[in-house]
């Protein structure tokens, strides 16, 4: 099994599946074409952007927590059949359900919220977990009427805000505590609560990104905005401030690019920061 370590903090990456290989233009449509030139490590070999709906466990002494999970079994239309394969990706790495003693939401986008409830949505699909999410985005998907937004709207709806009823959901802000070794760090723009998680042991530190980078290739270009981005000028501000803190050598946990590479750290390479995934 797949894994990595800060001092006494195992990183085990997961995955729901990744989504169709799109033109990186989809994604990022403020980025011409030519820009991509000096990033084809980013694309794959046919030079489209790809996808991965990647979940982290985190297991300390004391506690395994789920960060996201996925795009779930109903996603919307344009995926088709939803992948689906979060459950299967922790059985493959001996990960139980119910031995999750927390799920924590970076943000409430329908492919990081889609296995907080079973698949018929009657009850949370980790049965002993606490689900933790920001009340700042909970605020935003709760009250948002704007018509761009509807698929995130529907999904907030029917598979994430019914879990307030079983009563496992705490919302919270700013810099909480998750476990000992594991704090929220405020990360807005993507959505307006977004939150990373800053893991420290040992003396180690690792950061767990959510949706800061879509793409390996915003570790050297932070001013690139995924359209997913609800406030770009934020979502930018937030990679600029975020890329200040990650240092060569720190594990970087970053769910989106591809499971097996979405591991690693940040090497300077003429002054600039580039994503290095740990396989090498
Ligand atoms: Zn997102």
């Amino acid at each position: 099994m797949e894994s990595y370590r800060v001092g006494d903090i195992e990183i085990i990456p997961v995955t729901d599946g990744e989504a169709p290989p799109v033109d990186p233009d989809w994604p990022f449509p403020d980025v011409p074409a030519s820009r991509w030139q000096d990033h084809g490590y980013a694309l794959d070999e046919h030079g489209q952007h790809r996808s991965n709906f990647g979940s982290m466990v985190l297991r300390t002494p004391n506690a395994t927590v789920l960060v996201d999970t996925g795009l779930g079994p109903h996603a919307p239309a344009r995926f088709g059949t939803p992948p689906a394969e979060l459950p299967r990706s922790l059985a493959r790495a001996g990960i139980a359900p119910d031995e999750i003693t927390d799920v924590f939401l970076t943000h409430l986008h329908y492919d990081h919220i889609g296995w907080a409830l079973t698949e018929d949505g009657n009850a949370p699909f980790f049965p002993r977990a606490r689900y933790l999410a920001s009340k700042t985005d909970w605020d935003f998907w709760k009250d948002c009427d704007d018509p761009d937004r509807t698929e995130h709207v529907a999904s907030f709806n029917s598979r994430f805000a019914p879990l307030l009823s079983h009563g496992v959901l705490e919302l919270i802000d700013g810099e909480s505590r998750v476990t000992n070794a594991v704090h929220t760090l405020p990360t807005p723009g993507h959505t307006p609560g977004h939150l990373s998680l800053l893991l420290e042991s040992d003396g180690v530190r690792g950061v767990v990104t959510g949706d800061v980078f879509h793409s390996a290739a915003q570790f050297a270009e932070p001013e690139w905005s995924h359209r997913a981005d609800v406030d770009p000028a934020a979502a930018r501000d937030t990679r600029k401030l975020l890329l200040e803190r990650l240092i060569p050598g720190m594990v970087i946990a970053s769910g989106h690019l591809l499971h097996g590479s979405n591991i690693g750290t940040v090497a300077i390479v003429n002054g600039r920061k580039y994503w290095q995934g740990f396989d090498g």
